[in-house]
């Protein structure tokens, strides 16, 4: 963990070298609105200090940062006067991941609004899989 990569581009926001609309900010989390919305509200919250993803981030500030999305969410939801709200989170390239500074998507979502969930759409459909087989894999890799 670094306390700050010079190279990243939320690092920079945190710090005031890069503009962002901010919405919400505390002593150890940051939300603001992501550049390109997937709809009106889009935000992102992180942690100010930088860690990669979800796997290297410590526990201690995964729970600063999964206690404050539901007040920042609540806020996205009634600000946008949005019904509902998709939360995402991505870990490493093949899952879309683009900045390598952990964050979570807060997606307000409308009936009818035609946003569809990308690992759904991207499969068409559950796959075909031995559920067994595959709980024994991760059962054993704890
Ligand atoms: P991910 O694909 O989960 O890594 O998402 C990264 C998100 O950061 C994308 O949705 C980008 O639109 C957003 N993003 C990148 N640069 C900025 C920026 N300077 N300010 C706000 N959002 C950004
Ligand atoms: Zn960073």
């Amino acid at each position: 963990m670094a306390e700050k990569d010079p190279n990243c581009i939320f690092c920079k926001i945190v710090s005031g070298e890069l503009g962002a609309e901010k919405v919400y900010e505390d002593d150890e989390v940051l939300a603001f609105l992501d550049i390109h919305p997937s709809s009106r509200g889009h935000t992102l919250l992180i942690p100010k200090q930088h860690y990669d993803g979800l796997l290297s981030t410590p526990p201690e500030m995964l729970q600063t940062l999964v206690a404050a999305l539901p007040k920042v969410a609540s806020a996205v939801v009634t600000g946008t006067g949005a019904e509902g709200f998709n939360v995402l989170q991505s870990n490493g390239p093949c899952s879309g991941q683009m900045v390598f500074h952990i964050h979570f998507h807060i997606v307000p979502r409308n009936s009818g609004d035609g946003i569809g969930l990308g690992f759904r759409s991207a499969l068409g459909g559950p796959i075909e899989d031995d559920l067994s087989k595959t709980a024994e894999a991760v059962r054993a890799a704890f």
